[in-house]
């Protein structure tokens, strides 16, 4: 059985106590490779390599960052199919998702910031005649990232690719649950010729080497993405020793559907905000409000849609949705249905574990699921499922449907289906979160900022934002007389 290893100083090594952790395919719900079950000792050996290899890092030309960094795209482009393949396997989600979107974006990350470097200036602010201030930006440190498994090599590049673009050295932890692709990168790192120690990848545990990473006193920035409840507690680790931390957190967004929409396009996207990838985005519009003269018509034509849409073996390129990520989750999203039918809710299109033929009997699917007739802010209607779950919700008045969407602790992403260009406007301004999309969804500038407001989160990513981040300022004044 395949094991994945380490990579730590530029090597890929066994985990110090030799112990492996269980690697499941949610496909099949059976074990296929393993993963090093770390721990503070190779936390501990990826800060030293980090620490060697941070003096030359950060004074090496960005010309020359930016130069590994392209090749490290091109080789993921290079081997896209195959990493496409490993993310299916390794996460359940449909091959077809992870060809078009989590590869080519995890491509684009690393192009992203390898390019975004030649291009960051530093500000300058003159006194008159009197004396000139300038902005010096160094890299901050050794940068800990922490990732989840939903979109896993996506967002683990997400985070890594600005903290080298910016000198910082690396100690990295994808999910436990998703590791794969993470250490298929780590070879590609190897062949692109990264500097040993510049990226360091421990596999694991969160509450082992995830908590090793927060607490150590040689990394003073943490970027983290994952559930609020981690988050909480990676800030009460990092706040006494006062480090940086940029805290991507969970969801519970709101799509907002008024009569006066394109209907068309509002159905079709509303299909992908729903269930992507098994519905496991932290961006995914899960609360759908639409407004009463429309809301018959829309539930009639949304329901034959996603009865349509095939729950399947994610290699086969037909499947719209694979499984999901592990048995424990499919067991919490299914306890979710439960919970809504507790609440009073009705299940007029799924609500069920979808059980599959063959090597496939054993696999996590689940139905994609519509529910109605539940109050606003019922536990369904507040808590992350993160599944293929979503409420349907009808509404009068804008008034109203803001005090919906406002009513959760989250305020990640909100969606918003109108033509009317002024009620677009005015919705956006007044919508309580980080990210809007009108008439669209999960439509990516990677220059933009990225991130959430209230329990979804802390700082942003994405752009320059994240070259701020990972850098430290500096002002110096001269005078001039
Ligand atoms: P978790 O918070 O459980 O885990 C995220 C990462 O943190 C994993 O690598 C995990 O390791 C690690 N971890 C767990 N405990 C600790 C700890 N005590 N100290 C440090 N690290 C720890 O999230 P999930 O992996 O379940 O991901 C789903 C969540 O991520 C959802 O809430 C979703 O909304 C959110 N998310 C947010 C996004 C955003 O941009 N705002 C984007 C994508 C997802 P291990 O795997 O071993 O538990």
């Amino acid at each position: 059985m395949q094991k994945i290893k380490n990579y730590i100083n530029g090597e890929l090594i066994e985990p110090a106590a030799g112990h492996y952790i269980d690697n499941y395919n949610p496909a099949t719900g059976k074990v296929y490779s393993l993963i090093p079950d770390s721990d503070e000792q190779d936390v501990e050996k990826a800060v030293q390599a980090a620490l060697t290899a941070f003096p030359i890092w950060s004074v090496t030309p960005k010309e020359e960052r930016s130069r590994i960094m392209l090749k490290i795209s091109d080789l993921i482009e290079k081997n896209l199919e195959g990493l496409a393949i490993a993310e299916s396997i390794d996460n359940g989600k449909p091959i077809s998702l992870a060809r078009t979107v989590d590869i080519p974006r995890a491509a684009s990350n690393f192009h992203f910031y390898a390019t975004a470097i030649l291009h960051y200036a530093s500000e300058s602010h003159a006194m008159e005649d009197m004396a000139i201030n300038y902005t010096l930006r160094t890299p901050v440190g050794i940068a800990g990232c922490i990732s989840p498994w939903n979109l896993p090599l996506y967002l683990f590049t997400w985070k890594i690719a600005p903290a080298i673009a910016s000198g910082c050295c690396v100690v990295a932890k994808p999910s436990e649950i998703t590791p794969m692709t993470a250490y298929l990168l780590s070879e590609l790192c190897i062949e692109a010729g990264l500097p040993k120690g510049v990226l360091n990848i421990v596999h694991g545990y969160g509450h082992k080497v995830g908590a090793a990473i927060t607490a150590h006193p040689k990394i003073p920035l943490i970027s983290f993405t994952g559930g609020t409840k981690t988050g909480a507690e990676i800030a009460r680790t990092a706040a006494p020793m006062f480090k940086k931390l940029s805290l991507e957190l969970g969801g519970k967004n709101p799509n907002i559907i008024f009569a006066d929409c394109d209907f068309e396009k509002a159905i079709k996207t509303t299909l992908q905000s729903s269930f992507a990838n098994q519905g496991q985005i932290c961006l995914c519009g899960s609360r759908i409000f639409i407004e009463k003269p429309i809301y018959e018509k829309f539930k009639k034509e949304f329901i034959e849609k996603v009865k349509a849409l095939k729950v399947g073996n994610p290699a086969d390129a037909d499947s719209r949705l694979g499984a999901v990520v592990s048995k424990s989750h499919m067991e919490k999203v299914l306890s979710y249905i439960d919970l809504a039918k507790q609440e009073g809710g009705t299940i007029v299109s799924g609500g069920f574990q979808v059980k599959l033929e063959g090597e496939f009997a054993e696999g996590y699917y689940i139905a994609p699921t519509i529910i109605e007739g539940l109050a606003y802010n019922c536990r369904t209607n507040q808590e992350e499922i993160f599944g293929p779950v979503v409420t349907l919700t009808p509404f009068e008045t804008e008034e109203e449907v803001l005090h919906y969407a406002d009513s959760t602790q989250y305020g990640l992403a909100a969606i918003l289906w109108t033509e009317n260009l002024t009620r677009a406007h005015r919705m956006a301004s007044r919508l309580h979160a980080g990210i809007v999309w009108i008439n669209c969804w999960l439509l990516r500038d990677l220059r933009t900022p990225f991130g959430g407001v209230k329990s979804s989160g802390v700082g942003r990513e994405g752009g320059f934002e994240a070259l701020h981040f990972f850098t430290e300022p500096k002002n110096v004044c001269i005078k001039l007389k």
